[in-house]
């Protein structure tokens, strides 16, 4: 798949709009917040559709999964920025469900491919591997922040203009 600059928001509401179906059984508040007038970025859009999908399904497990402290108001949200540093243009994109949240002891675990807490049927443990695979290729970052059995947190750091040629 080529590159070429494409909209942020072409890329997130075809996203949203896929995991939108796949939660409508869920009874899941979805919340959006997108800034006005966000650039077009440099990118493989079909790649950061899939690791968007990947974020945004790893939120819908974590909030259906019924673990200690479960409670049925179940809430994610996808929030998107822009942001400038070293004089370069980036954007931020924010991942956030109020479920499961992730052990400490596993933390440093879940980018490795495989890993995977959940049944075999859904999970293969290759979604952020595969995902942070393919920010690091756009010169981007994948982070994250979790309070157990809160909230976790994926903040995807992505340069405007990643210098692609
Ligand atoms: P999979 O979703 O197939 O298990 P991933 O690579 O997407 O594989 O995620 C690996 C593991 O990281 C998951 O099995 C889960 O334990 C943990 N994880 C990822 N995202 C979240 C999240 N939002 N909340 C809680 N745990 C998560
Ligand atoms: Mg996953």
């Amino acid at each position: 798949q080529s590159h070429s600059f494409a909209s942020v928001y072409d890329i997130i509401n075809h996203t949203t709009s896929l995991i939108k179906t796949v939660i409508r059984k869920d009874q899941i508040k979805f919340q959006i917040r997108l800034e006005e007038a966000l650039p077009d970025i440099k990118c493989r859009s079909q790649q950061i559709q899939q690791v968007l999908m990947n974020l945004l399904t790893n939120a819908r497990d974590a909030l259906n999964e019924k673990y200690p402290g479960y409670h049925e108001d179940k809430v994610m949200s996808l929030a998107c920025r822009q942001f400038e540093n070293d004089g370069r243009r980036w954007l931020k994109i924010t991942i956030e469900d109020h479920g499961s949240g992730i052990p400490p002891e596993l933390q440093s675990k879940i980018f490795e491919p495989f890993f995977s807490t959940k049944p075999k049927d859904i999970g293969t443990g290759l979604g952020l591997s595969i995902s942070y695979g393919i920010v690091k290729e756009h010169h981007g970052d994948l982070s994250f922040d979790t309070d157990l059995g809160k909230m976790t947190r994926f903040v995807l750091d992505l340069p405007v203009d990643n210098g692609w040629r």
